[in-house]
């Protein structure tokens, strides 16, 4: 059988494989995917609810055990992996609840002799492609998500993080979830992609990635008219205006930033800071980072891990050089750690304008790139200069600006005096080409369903 290799991104080494499918044996999966879809879908949604807690319940008792393989294969330091375990838990027990909630509406009649009833059914069977950076939350979330509603899903998670996923399906089993309901496969993702795509059966794919790769898979789509939701690549920006606590915001900004090495989608990647305020914003964060150790997430609890793969910390690396020879300057870092491998200097660059390549270039990495500006208005149209809009921060104790922010700032989601976004409760998602469709809260599970209407006519009511 051919493998996909999994390796260790803090030592190099192999940790473990799992099967590298062919076109043959993902069919037989998507067939799984469709075949259980009709009895899923009929179960009560509190009998559904039961097995999503008995998921939760076991994941839950072992969570060292997902956050040291977590640990292994993305990298990330332990607290972080448990952070994200207890993120991705929250989905699973959140959506065990809101799968009972699924109302549908009556509607005042128009027809003197008929009722108007809306229901929302399952949409389908559905699937799912998942990256790199949150390999427990990610597939937490959709299929907690997916399964509520009543839909089964197949998931392909992404090449350098597939333990998690297939951990997360032996637990699923034991919890009762049939086979089927939850399906993984893993392999080529040109070859698995079209599959999902091009079947018709399949009515629906969440996919969170590039928004390289989620224009290929609309366009793959298009065909089957298949619904989609796309959380793609962001471009956040991080606004600290000289009213701000200054502590607060600079705390929120390392926090924000460092958590999985910058390899986030709402990762803050260009930070504002008023001119009044700049000064003292570079001290603050230059003591802060310089303070941060960089080391194996295993060995120590709070560290700052290693880039993902090669191709990443090359990207990286290239991207900081450009920066340098269009005019940028280090305050901070800006090198390949010396303890080799795929370890990076956090870094801070200073000296930026908005027509570098890193303004509008997604950094993926522990690389903080600081901007100033002058006024509000400026730096609200200055963060808007994006395709992107995922989420934007900003730190003001000012409250019409807070509101003003909130309204002219065009992202899914605006994070006043905060650097933490996600959580089960909170419908999280982009504008522009981060995406569109919601994930998490009431709205998520309205992304799974299909409103109907009935007329029921000629009931004799006058
Ligand atoms: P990144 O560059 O951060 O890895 P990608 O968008 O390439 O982001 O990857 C996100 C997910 O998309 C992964 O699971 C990956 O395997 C998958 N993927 C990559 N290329 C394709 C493709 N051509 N078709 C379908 N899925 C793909």
């Amino acid at each position: 059988m051919k493998t996909i290799k999994v390796y260790n991104p803090s030592t190099g080494s192999l940790i473990d494989e799992c099967a590298d499918m062919s076109e043959s044996d993902v069919k037989i999966a998507i067939d799984r995917t469709v075949n259980a879809f009709p009895d899923w879908s009929k179960k009560l949604a509190s009998e559904r609810s039961v097995l999503l807690r008995n998921w939760y319940e076991l994941v839950k008792a072992d969570k060292e055990a997902f956050a040291k393989l977590m640990t292994q294969e993305n990298g990330k330091c332990l607290s972080e992996s448990r952070g994200e375990i207890d993120y991705g838990l929250g989905f699973i027990e959140w959506y065990a609840e809101e799968g009972k909630r699924v109302y549908g509406d009556t509607i005042p009649t128009h027809d003197p002799n008929g009722a108007v009833v809306v229901t929302k059914e399952p949409i389908g069977p559905t699937a799912s492609i998942t990256p790199w950076n949150f390999p427990f939350m990610m597939i937490a979330r959709k299929i907690a998500t997916a399964l509520a509603a009543g839909c089964t899903m197949i998931i392909k998670p992404a090449e350098d993080t597939p333990l998690t996923a297939y951990k997360l399906l032996e637990y699923a089993r034991t919890a009762g979830i049939p086979e089927g309901v939850f399906e993984v496969v893993t392999g080529d993702p040109k070859m698995i992609g079209p599959l999902f795509t091009g079947d018709s059966r399949i009515k629906k794919i969440s996919f969170t990635g590039s928004t390289q790769i989620g224009k290929l898979l609309a366009e793959q789509s298009a065909n089957t008219l298949k619904k989609l939701t796309m959380e793609l690549g962001g471009n956040a920006p991080f606004i600290i205006f000289d009213d701000a606590q200054i502590e607060n915001a600079v705390k929120g900004l390392v926090s924000a930033k460092l958590r999985n090495s910058g390899q986030v989608c709402i990762s803050p990647n260009r930070v504002y800071v008023q001119g009044a305020c700049f000064d003292k914003v570079i001290g603050l964060l230059t003591d802060a980072v310089s303070k941060i150790k960089v080391e194996d997430g295993l060995r120590e609890e709070f560290v700052v891990g290693p880039l993902i793969n090669q191709k990443a910390i090359d990207k990286v690396s290239a991207l900081v050089n450009k920066t340098i020879e269009q005019g940028g300057k280090i305050a901070l870092g800006g090198k390949n750690d010396e303890k080799g491998g795929l370890f990076y200097e956090p870094t801070i660059l200073t000296d930026l304008t908005d027509n570098m390549d890193i303004h509008n270039t997604e950094i993926f990495g522990p690389v903080f790139a600081v901007y100033s500006f002058d006024t509000e208005e400026e730096v609200i149209s200055r963060a808007n200069d994006t395709e992107y809009g995922l989420v934007s921060y900003a730190y003001t104790e000012n409250l019409g600006r807070a509101f003003r922010l909130s309204q002219r700032i065009k992202s899914g989601m605006v994070v006043l005096n905060s650097g933490s976004v996600g959580t089960a409760s909170v419908p999280f998602g982009g504008v522009k080409e981060s995406g569109y469709g919601r994930e998490g809260s009431y709205y998520g599970i309205e992304e799974y369903v299909e409103v109907k209407y009935t007329l029921f006519s000629g009931l004799n009511l006058q």
